[in-house]
Formats: C-alpha cells, structure tokens, sequence
C-alpha cells in the first residue's frame, strides 16, 4: 500500500472513431490506471457501436471504467483532459469524429453543475453506447437524479442504436 487514499468511486466513459480506435481506447484505460491518485476497479468489454448524433460519421469503439482515485471531480476532468492531450485528441465538431473522448459518467452519488462540468453526464441516460458497457459492470448503480438504476435506464431508452461487444 502506498498510503493514498482513492476514497471516491466515478464512472468514466471512453470512446473513439478516429484511427486506431480499440487502440485508442486500450491506450487510455492503461494511462488513467497508471496514475497514482487512482485504481482501476472495474473494466467493461469494448463494444463496437453506431455514431449518436451526427450520423454522416464511421462507427465507434466504446467502453466504460470504472476508479476509486483520490482526485476531486475538477481534478479528474483535468487529469482526462491530459489525458486525451496525450492521445491527441483531434475533434472537428460537436459529437463529430475524434480519436478519443473521456467522460465523468458518475462521480459517487454526487450532482455537480458548474460550467466545466455536468454530472452526472446530461446524457449517459439517452445513449446505449454508455448504458450498455455501465450495465455490464454496475447494473444495480442508481442514478442519483433520476433515482433509478442503470439496468432501469436500459429499460426506458428509446435509443435503438447497435452496441455490440467486440
Ligand atoms: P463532448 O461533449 O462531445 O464530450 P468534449 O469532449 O470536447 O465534448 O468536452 C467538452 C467539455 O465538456 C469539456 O471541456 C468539459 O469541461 C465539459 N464537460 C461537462 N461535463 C462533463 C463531464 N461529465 N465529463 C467530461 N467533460 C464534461
Ligand atoms: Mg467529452
């Protein structure tokens, strides 16, 4: 043990289109696990997925994690925002191609609106590609807006895009 205390559990999503995209998302997962102010918990299996919003775009690899880590809610987007830095994010466009996009899903049961962030994440609700991966590491996390579970979500989406592990 190393004495740091990783008292907060967050959600975070992962997601790429651009160029190597299992690559860009497994590269990710590895860095943020790496950091010393966290611990990777929980892993779900990469899905290959159908663009949300902006259809024109190619297909997507999704995933989610999940971390116990030390850092605040600010201080993990600025470590995410590094980290995507480090992968290079190049992005065009809202929801347009990018070669990798890191989200705050859930921060503890904590609801946060400041102008950096939103959590939990305005849309994880409306989005297969996010409840599917979080289903399959935390069906039984309940959203703490919407009071309801992550399986409960699945239920009620009307999103019909595909989400299929790879
Ligand atoms: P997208 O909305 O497509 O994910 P970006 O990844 O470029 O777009 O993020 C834009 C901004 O969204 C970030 O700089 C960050 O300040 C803000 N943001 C708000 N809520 C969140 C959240 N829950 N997780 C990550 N970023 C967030
Ligand atoms: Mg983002």
């Amino acid at each position: 043990m190393d004495g740091k205390k990783r008292d907060n559990l967050a959600y975070i999503g992962i997601g790429s289109n651009l160029g190597d995209k299992v690559r860009n998302c497994r590269e990710a997962i590895e860095r943020i696990g790496a950091a010393e102010e966290n611990k990777l918990v929980g892993r779900s299996s990469l899905y290959r997925t159908e663009p949300w919003g902006n259809e024109e775009q190619d297909w997507f690899v999704n995933a989610v994690i999940a971390i116990r880590t030390s850092f605040d809610p600010d201080g993990l987007l600025q470590h995410l925002k590094s980290v995507e830095e480090q992968l290079e994010k190049k992005k065009e466009e809202r929801w347009g191609p990018r070669n990798i996009d890191l989200d705050i899903l859930f921060f503890n049961d904590e609801i946060l609106e400041t102008p950096s962030l939103t959590v939990p994440h305005p849309f994880l609700h409306l989005r297969r590609f996010v409840l599917v991966p979080l289903q399959e590491i935390c069906p039984d996390f309940i959203h703490p807006q919407l009071k309801l579970s992550v399986t409960e979500l699945l239920e009620r989406t009307n999103d019909e895009k595909k989400v299929t592990a790879l």
